[in-house]
């Protein structure tokens, strides 16, 4: 493979810093390089700095990409997704319009069940084909990495075949996923009132399969007192734990459920959501090294108020996560340039905090901090180029989106034009 270098970075927002997810001041520094340039070999990074600097050692057999005076950075890890269902919910979307609230839709048997029947009835094929067409737009927002989540099949069969979609999305390329099997999403309509038998299934079935064929990296569970309660939840993911999965939970979104006792009880990676977690819940996250994933996109689309306490989750010295929580229902949208957005307005998140917050942070988040989620030598040159002069802009513009062209490995996957 050719070297490449990439010359005229207004801004070259690197992160470079310590080795480890970030936390309070350290949210801040996004050790920008002003005029620089970024020097690519294999698909790895090789240097990063000033224009002036490295440009004596651009030799003939550099490409060149000139990023025109634009703010160059690291592709975004999106954290939290749900990329893979068939059909969508915009009838849904309609009657909340018109007044009805997610509950109602909900127990009139729409909500997670109507995605469920949808996906079930789809081919792996037809599966495949949608989310590859959504997977564009994540390069188009300047993603480069998502966390996938089945959680649309809630029987053995359609969970395994979410699962066996998202593995081939990743093959297929050039998006990335990580794989993570989350069965105890909803109980399915033929287990209603049995939620413990359901667990059963979910611990004795899915996940030894799930677990032999390789098929997740991490197992998460929809931990709410109606859904999964704390005790069903940490039962499933101790479970999950024995067989060798990293974990993630819903936890706090709906109501104080406990979710964040939980996912400190049994060593989670991450615990999301916690729009009700309070300081206990906090601290309890704190004391076990638990990264909060803070998902504002859901509580935008659900028309609510109460968004995660970033300002208390960073003050007490939690590597804080933004993603979008992206799905049919609660959260449509891809955009992490929107999230961004979100978190300044609801969240009083500096636009520096929420880049760190969706790069090294939730690369770390997903196990690959050592490998992505910074522009620094030895790293994979995932990197976009965002047409605007100062990074800032990414959160403060809305609606528009501003990454110009995305590259994975060195390789341009998406350009504007
Ligand atoms: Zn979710």
């Amino acid at each position: 493979m050719r070297a490449l270098a990439v010359v005229n970075c207004r801004q070259l927002v690197t992160l470079a810093g310590p080795a480890r997810p970030r936390v309070r001041e350290e949210l801040k520094q996004l050790a920008i390089v002003r005029d620089g340039a970024l020097l690519i070999r294999d698909g790895s990074i090789e240097q990063t700095g000033a224009r002036a600097d490295l440009e004596r050692k651009i030799g003939p057999e550099y490409d060149m990409v000139d990023a025109g005076g634009r703010v160059v950075m690291p592709g975004f890890v999106d954290a939290h997704t749900h990329p893979v269902f068939a059909g969508n919910r915009v009838d849904e979307y309609e009657q909340r319009a018109g007044g009805a609230t997610y509950e109602q839709i909900a127990a009139a048997g729409g909500g997670i069940r109507s995605t469920v029947r949808k996906t079930r009835a789809a081919s792996e094929d037809e599966l495949f084909d949608s989310a590859q067409r959504r997977s564009e737009w994540f390069l188009r927002t300047g993603t480069t990495m998502i966390e996938a989540k089945s959680g649309y099949g809630l029987s053995l069969e359609s969970e395994l075949k979410m699962l066996r979609t998202i593995r081939r999305l990743n093959e297929a390329g050039p998006l990335q996923y990580v794989p993570t099997f989350l069965g105890a999403h909803e109980v399915p309509d033929e287990y209603r009132g049995r939620t413990d038998e359901y667990a059963q299934i979910v611990m004795n079935e899915m996940l030894p399969k799930v677990a032999q064929e390789k098929l997740a990296e991490y197992c998460d569970v929809f931990c709410e007192p109606e859904i999964f309660d704390a005790s069903a939840a940490t039962r499933i993911l101790s479970a999950a734990r024995r067989w060798g999965l990293g974990i993630r939970i819903h936890a706090d979104q709906l109501s104080r459920s406990g979710g964040g006792e939980v996912a400190a009880a049994v060593g989670a990676t991450t615990a999301d959501h916690l729009e009700h977690i309070d300081e206990a819940g906090i601290q309890a996250l704190h004391s076990a090294g638990v990264q909060p994933v803070a998902l504002p996109g859901s509580v935008y689309a659900l028309g609510l108020k109460q968004f995660a306490p970033a300002r208390s989750m960073i003050d007490t010295g939690l590597a804080i996560v933004l993603a979008t929580d992206f799905n049919p229902g609660s959260s449509p949208t891809p955009s992490i340039p929107f999230v961004l957005s979100l978190a300044g307005t609801h969240m009083h998140m500096t636009p520096a905090e929420a880049v760190t917050a969706t790069t090294i942070n939730a690369a770390y988040s997903v196990g690959r901090g050592a490998r992505l989620g910074s522009l620094e030598p030895g790293k994979q040159a995932d990197f976009v180029i965002h047409d605007c002069e100062d990074y800032r802009e990414i959160a403060y513009f809305t609606g528009i989106e501003p990454a110009f062209e995305t590259y994975i490995r060195g390789e341009r996957v998406y350009s504007r034009q």
